[in-house]
């Protein structure tokens, strides 16, 4: 096997774990890292979260107050019988007390399952049954209207803690501010490194969503890439738009930050170009981390509109969750005077993999080279073996095993974990190429792949020339099944505002795919579509584009946007 990037480092992660302070009897729990050591180290009254209210309001946390906040928590769980490993539910938005119940839970040595707060009932008590959370922390509004009437179907949850007015007035549930202001602090349980932590499910983009289950020894890798990939050093302002119920809103959202004693912005509003870009300049947002979808909104408000803020104190820009294209990574240097800094990783790797780091101008187009530690290689499977292929050719992206942050298990699905490894590798499902560089270049999803006439094309290879057209906003590509090429590849494009979708614009967007992919690759069949459908996580859902033209069943539709925007 041929060695990555990095391979002949000798301890790779020597250095990284230098970066926790753990416990004294050699224990390491997140909510330690996140907090604590920061009030131990004497910096308890720096600001760990500057929240910014819906309505206007903001409010600083400090991490004392997290520390003591999340103690409390860690009391209530405790007395209430909650054991070590069972698993604590969080359904709420970006408010103070995701953090408070996140770090309390973890503190308590519980098992932390983030939810996304717009799930509809059915994703909910899908993923509530099958981590067998026995403790829920959401609002009243949410428990009432998604929760409540589930009950009965839930068997392992006994608590359920709300957070905000109207908590007191409902049956079954306990006010979550009432519950922790009566239990006194405690300090973090004495977890080892591969004790359970954090309950992610997977996007769910090509199927049925996946639990992954990361142990405390995961903060070392978040700490170690939002240091050396983010470039995050103390007297930051960090923003990471994720969503809190994804795996970034809580490895880059929570842990890396307040790992690394940085101050991070919470904001509680919803996408808006115009409140965005303000804070930018408000809060002097110093590295700013977020994701192709916001940034092709921006685009489409205009680099002239980012432009009329100002953002003398920004840093570094960095994107994950899908493929980002040179022209969007240049947008950033004419909106906000950086780039974006491609980064690319998965729930199951549990941290940033491969990247353009801090420091360093990225290739535009590329998800950059392998994280420092970080053994990256493009392969094909061969039985119980794996090849390497030549660099610029077409195969799976494959890590070899054993990085911190590794997923431990898939939930109840032990089968599935083993096949993801082959020969010491991990086999992320994911296609690209590695240039002679060393960089690697995002093609597709395996299961994405389009077989037509003998070639293998990956999706995003023409949706990146599409999206070039001046008139396409957004495009997403499938294979079309066909007697004679197998598959024909056909685009499904939504056009800018002020564009016709007629037929000589279809001609023409085809034409110029040809001639930029040559006719074997380009699409064949071209539909113009109102939107796209995205997943929750706001990816487009390719399996479902393909489902309505096959007429074949498009499988678990939980995560299912439902409207064409983030
Ligand atoms: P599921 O596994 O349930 O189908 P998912 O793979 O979308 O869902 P996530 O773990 O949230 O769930 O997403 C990881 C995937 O997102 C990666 O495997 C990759 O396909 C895509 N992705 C993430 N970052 C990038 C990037 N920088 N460029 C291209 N694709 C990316
Ligand atoms: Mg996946």
């Amino acid at each position: 096997m041929v060695a990555g990037e990095n391979g002949s480092v000798e301890d790779p992660w020597r250095r990284a774990r230098a970066l926790m302070a753990g416990l004294p009897d050699g224990g390491l729990n997140i909510s330690h890292e996140a907090a604590d050591r920061h009030v131990a180290a004497g910096r308890g009254d720096v600001t760990a979260l500057r929240w910014l209210g819906k309505d206007g309001s903001r409010r600083d946390i400090s991490f004392a107050e997290l520390a003591e906040q999340s103690g409390r928590f860690a009391g209530f769980l405790t007395s209430a019988g909650v054991e070590p490993g069972s698993v604590v539910a969080v359904l709420l938005g970006r408010v103070p007390e995701l953090h408070v119940a996140a770090l309390g839970a973890l503190k308590a040595g519980a098992v932390v399952c983030p939810l996304f707060a717009a799930f509809g009932p059915e994703p909910i008590r899908e993923r509530l049954l099958r981590g067998r959370a026995r403790v829920l922390v959401t609002t009243p509004q949410a428990y009432r209207a998604k929760v409540a009437a589930l009950r009965a179907e839930l068997p392992d949850l006994d608590t359920v803690l709300l957070v905000g007015d109207g908590a007191a007035d409902l049956e079954g549930a306990l006010d979550f501010r009432a519950a922790i202001g009566a239990c006194a602090p405690m300090p973090p349980v004495s977890t080892r490194p591969e004790d359970p932590a954090l309950l992610h499910f997977t996007s769910g983009t090509t199927g049925r969503p996946k639990g992954a289950l990361h142990v405390h020894e995961a903060a070392v890798m978040h700490a170690f890439t939002g240091r050396g990939v983010l470039g995050l050093r103390k007297g930051d302002v960090y923003w990471c738009t994720a969503d809190p119920g994804w795996v970034t809103g809580t490895s880059y959202g929570i842990v890396a930050p307040l790992a690394l004693g940085v101050t991070s912005v919470v904001d509680e509003g919803e996408f808006d170009p115009s409140r965005w870009c303000a804070i930018l300049q408000d809060e002097a947002v110093t590295v700013w981390y977020t994701a192709p979808t916001a940034i092709r909104l921006l685009m489409r408000a205009g680099a002239e509109f980012a432009r009329s803020w100002r953002y003398p104190a920004l840093r570094h820009l960095a994107s994950v969750g899908e493929p980002l294209t040179a022209e969007a990574v240049e947008w950033g240097r004419a909106a906000f005077g950086h780039p974006f800094h491609d980064t690319w990783w998965q729930t199951e790797t549990g941290a940033i993999m491969v990247a353009n780091a801090a420091g360093a101008d990225p290739v535009p187009g590329s998800m950059g080279r392998p994280v420092e530690g970080i053994e990256a290689a493009v392969v094909r499977r061969d039985g119980d073996r794996i090849m390497p292929v030549r660099d610029g050719d077409l195969g799976e992206l494959a890590l070899r095993a054993g990085w911190p942050s590794m997923f431990r298990a898939y939930l109840d699905d032990d089968e599935r974990y083993r096949a993801c490894f082959v020969d010491g590798w991990y086999l992320s499902g994911d296609l690209a190429r590695r240039d002679e560089q060393g960089h690697f270049w995002f093609v597709g999803r395996a299961d994405d792949v389009i077989k037509s006439s003998g070639h293998l094309i990956g999706p995003f290879e023409v949706e990146r020339v599409l999206m070039r057209h001046p008139a396409v906003a957004e495009a997403g590509v499938i294979g079309k099944p066909d007697a004679v090429a197998f598959e024909i590849v056909k685009a499904f494009v939504v056009l800018r505002p002020d564009c016709n979708a007629d037929e000589a614009m279809r001609r023409d967007i085809l034409a110029f795919a040809r001639r930029q992919l040559g006719a074997a690759v380009a699409p064949k069949e071209l539909a113009f579509a109102d939107a796209l459908p995205h997943t929750r996580s706001g990816k487009v859902l390719r399996r479902l584009l393909k489902a309505n033209e096959t007429g074949a069943p498009p499988g678990d539709l939980s995560t299912l946007e439902g409207r064409g925007q983030p």
